[in-house]
């Protein structure tokens, strides 16, 4: 892996990602919902910015686009509807940036608009609040069948995919997960680990694809032992994968 992506904390969990070749100090930022950490770090690290990449609309993660162009003047990239986007992306395309290939994904199901960027090269993937590191995002615009639908193309990049996503909420997936499935061996020694990391403070992400397929359950809507637990919590017969992806996210939402 040769690219270098630093991981600025911001608000109470987010992530904000900011990444650059070795020895080349333009730098990239992803989904900069407040600007002060990102100058913070820019200054910090003696990078300069060389654009900005968006993955959806919500404010955590376009706020702070604004007072960063103020002080910057660069491409934003991004989908179609936020107004500071200055090149428009969407599924298909491909973005170079940073001597780095990435293929745009669209991933709707938290929200509608929402992109993944994945880089074939490191591996990584981008994926803001679609993929959780344990879990998935809320859908507040898309459909369950959506959010599978891109959960599964999330889930066929190469397993060794590290998984950027926008969020700290490790420990409380996983919590979750092992109501769910509570058998699962790897499930159960991740949690443990990832208790620990919480409690010295540390970063529980990047996380890997081969750890979200073992463990996630919104990945693993696909298995006996998932479907039969989410047959068990709502007292009927599941349709399909979807139905069974829809039953463990609503049961997730009142968890
Ligand atoms: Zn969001
Ligand atoms: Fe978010």
């Amino acid at each position: 892996m040769s690219l270098i992506v630093h991981t600025i904390p911001a608000f109470t969990d987010n992530y904000i990602w900011l990444f650059h070749q070795p020895g080349n100090n333009r730098a990239y930022v992803v989904d900069p919902g407040d600007a002060s950490p990102v100058i913070e770090a820019l200054n910090r690290l003696e990078l300069s910015l060389g654009g900005i990449i968006v993955t959806h609309h919500h404010p955590d993660h376009v706020g702070g686009i604004h007072q960063l162009l103020d002080n910057y003047q660069v491409p934003v990239y991004g989908p179609k509807g936020i107004t500071q986007v200055t090149h428009i992306m969407k599924d298909g395309d491909s973005l170079n940036l940073a001597e780095t290939a990435f293929d745009v994904l669209a991933v709707p199901g938290h929200t509608l608009d929402h992109l993944a960027y994945f880089t074939a090269g490191e591996p990584l993937v981008f994926c803001g609040d679609t993929l959780f590191a344990g879990g998935c995002g809320r859908l507040f615009e898309g459909t369950p069948e959506q959010m599978w639908h891109s959960l599964s193309r999330l889930a066929a990049l190469p397993a060794e995919t590290l998984i950027y996503c926008t969020h700290e909420y490790t420990q409380a997936n996983l919590e979750f997960a092992l109501a769910v499935e509570p058998e699962n061996k790897v499930l159960q020694q991740r949690a443990l680990q990832v208790q620990q990391e919480r409690q010295q403070n540390q970063s529980t992400i990047p996380s890997t694809l081969t750890q979200e397929l073992s463990s996630n359950p919104f990945l693993r809507a696909n298995q006996p032992s998932i479907r039969k637990a989410a047959e068990e919590h709502e007292g009927r017969p599941a349709n399909s994968d979807e139905d069974t992806f829809a039953i463990i996210r609503r049961w997730k939402d009142h968890f």
